[in-house]
């Protein structure tokens, strides 16, 4: 489990990360998102030792990161690191090395992500003779290619076609599925949500949530309602309990204010005025927590 402890970084005088804390648990795929210039970057550089912190900690199974250990780690920067003019699979086995893998093992491993990542046909090829697409998933294979015991990758999905998507999504669940914790970054919310199991949401440097998909869903969910009548709902708006989020006809959706069960009296009302089709809790979706914690 990689640990990140009250991390702060500024710039001059700005503040980029302000006690960030979260974890990256194993198996987990953790998506870390946030707007523009909110830290994401700051902080992965920061746990790759490519940036230091001017305060807090990065912990690796409960101890500190020596290079040997950040050796094994596996980083897709967000400047992207291949070279153009090298071929693809050549350096690849090449980065292999540099992470300790002897030649065959390296070449090996390289030929078989290349293959996952249907890129196989294009391993004698130049980097810069491939589409953006075709050099993302090359880069990709390059932060797998030495076996990671961690994975960290700066919007692996961005510009990428479904398919591309799919394709990569495989290959690093396939990654977490076998223990290894992942953290990636991305704007594509609607991505993280299918594929997370844990989220960090931050902002201005701040975390705003993390934890479990499910658990912040929970917990961001409690408060809406979404009730359904035969009739119009519209008597709703005059209970001094609810504020109503939406109100279409017999369907309302109704946040309770305050305490206590006001979910139950919304309910008790409704029976009494007639037949209620449903009535449920709301899941929010990423896209609402993500606008509500920030
Ligand atoms: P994006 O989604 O756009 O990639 P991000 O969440 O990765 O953004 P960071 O790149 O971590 O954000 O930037 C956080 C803040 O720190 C921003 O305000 C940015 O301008 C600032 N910053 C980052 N690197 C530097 C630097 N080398 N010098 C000065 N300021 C920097």
């Amino acid at each position: 489990m990689l640990t990140v402890t009250e991390l702060r970084r500024n710039f001059g005088e700005h503040r980029a990360l302000d006690n960030v804390s979260f974890e990256v648990r194993p198996g987990r795929m953790t998506g870390f998102i946030g707007a523009n210039g909110s830290g994401k970057t700051t902080t992965m550089r920061i746990i790759l030792g490519v940036l230091a912190a001017h305060g807090g900690s990065v912990v690796w199974h409960g101890a500190p990161i020596t290079q040997a250990v950040r050796q094994r780690f596996g980083y897709m920067p967000e400047e992207r690191g291949l070279y153009p003019k090298a071929k693809v699979a050549e350096q690849i086995t090449w980065l292999g090395r540099l992470h300790g893998l002897d030649h065959a093992t390296a070449r090996e491993n390289t030929l078989r992500l290349l293959e996952q990542l249907e890129l196989a046909e294009r391993a004698g090829d130049k980097l810069e003779e491939l589409s953006l697409g075709n050099q993302q998933r090359a880069q990709v294979a390059a932060a797998l290619v030495h076996d990671p015991t961690l994975l960290i990758l700066d919007e692996p999905f961005s510009g990428l076609d479904p398919i591309a998507v799919e394709t990569m999504l495989g290959v690093l669940r396939e990654r977490a599925d076998s223990g290894v914790p992942v953290l990636f970054s991305s704007h594509q919310l609607g991505l993280v949500e299918r594929l997370c199991d844990d989220v960090v949401i931050i902002s201005g440097g701040v975390v705003k949530a993390s934890g479990g998909r499910e658990e912040l869903r929970a917990k961001y969910g409690s408060r809406r309602f979404e009730l359904v009548l035969e009739n119009d709902a519209g008597w709703l708006r005059d209970l001094p309990e609810v504020r109503i989020v939406d109100l279409d006809g017999p369907r309302a959706v109704f946040e309770p204010i305050g305490n206590g069960r006001t979910d139950q009296r919304v309910l008790r009302a409704a029976l009494e005025r007639g037949a209620v089709r449903s009535f449920t809790p709301v899941v929010p979706s990423l896209n609402e927590i993500f606008k509500e914690a920030i």
